[in-house]
């Protein structure tokens, strides 16, 4: 079965792909495809090279850096979306970020110093670069952002990040009930583990992806492209009715309280 769907027209800025196996990238292939024009902001000049050899052959994008949590950055950047587009229909949050060491001890031993860094990049970025970006949303323009279950129940070694998770759906809350009012929906996708290299500094992630795909009801973890497709439907008219939400996208296995072998 093939879905079509034409985003000729239509723009979109996606924040945070790092790399082939980033979200963001799986999310952004996919408007890409569907003729959408993208401007992609990376962290650091580091990640340039990378961005720009994926970006090899594509027309309609641009790159430029922004550290989600410089003001500076973002004011720059949304400048540029203006200079560029004129508008904007679709914004993409695929950030994240809390320091080894908060993941790596106790939930009890968290700082003060990491709690306020894996929240202030996870989930205070968004309502800043809501915040940056409302004058340029267009009526029918979309939000989403990338959340985990974390936030919901507690997956060992996660610690601050679950609480971050959980301050981001909180916050997609609050600012789809104000965005609203403008015709601008804020929706975020709950993704079950995938391996990139966000995941790959949670201590434990090899055991988590397995146990996951082993409780799912679908008897495997979703994939990046699922992710995408998620997206395309939650950015496009598609999910012209949904706002607020938590959506999963995880083979089910957030539904599962515990999986008996018969
Ligand atoms: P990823 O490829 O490492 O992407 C994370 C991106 O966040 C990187 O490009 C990173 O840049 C960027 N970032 C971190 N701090 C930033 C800042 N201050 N300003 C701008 N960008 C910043 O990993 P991913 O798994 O695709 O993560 C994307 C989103 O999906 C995150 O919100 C993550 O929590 C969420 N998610 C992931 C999974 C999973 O299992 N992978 C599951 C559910 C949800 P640098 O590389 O420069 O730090």
């Amino acid at each position: 079965m093939s879905v079509s769907i034409d985003l000729s027209g239509k723009t979109a800025l996606v924040m945070g792909v790092a790399n082939a196996r980033s979200l963001g990238w799986a999310i952004a292939q996919q408007l890409l495809a569907a003729g959408c024009r993208v401007g992609f902001s990376y962290q650091g000049e580091r990640l340039k090279g990378e961005l720009d050899k994926l970006l090899a052959g594509h027309e309609n994008v641009w790159t430029q850096q922004a550290d989600a949590t410089s003001e500076e950055d973002l004011s720059a950047l949304f400048g540029r979306v203006k200079d560029e587009f004129g508008g904007l229909d679709y914004l993409v949050h695929s950030i994240a970020f809390a320091p080894r060491a908060a993941m790596d001890g106790r939930f009890l031993d968290t700082t003060e110093a990491d709690w306020n860094t894996a929240l202030n990049v996870s989930a205070y970025t968004l309502v800043s670069t809501c915040r940056h970006a409302e004058s340029l949303l267009r009526p029918g323009g979309s939000v989403i952002s990338l959340t985990y279950h974390a936030s919901q129940k507690v997956v060992p070694k996660y610690n601050v990040m679950g609480v971050a998770k959980a301050a981001l759906e909180a916050t997609t809350r609050y600012l789809a009930s104000e965005m609203g009012a403008a015709g601008v929906r804020v929706n975020t996708i709950s993704a079950g583990p995938m391996r990139t290299i966000a995941a790959r500094s949670i201590p434990g992630f090899g055991t988590m992806y397995e146990k996951a795909a082993e409780a799912a009801p679908l008897g495997r973890n979703a994939t990046p492209d699922e992710v995408g497709k998620l997206a395309l439907f939650l950015l496009s008219d598609l999910g012209s009715g949904m706002t607020g939400q938590t959506v999963y996208v995880d083979a089910g296995s957030s539904i599962m309280a515990m999986k008996i072998e018969n």
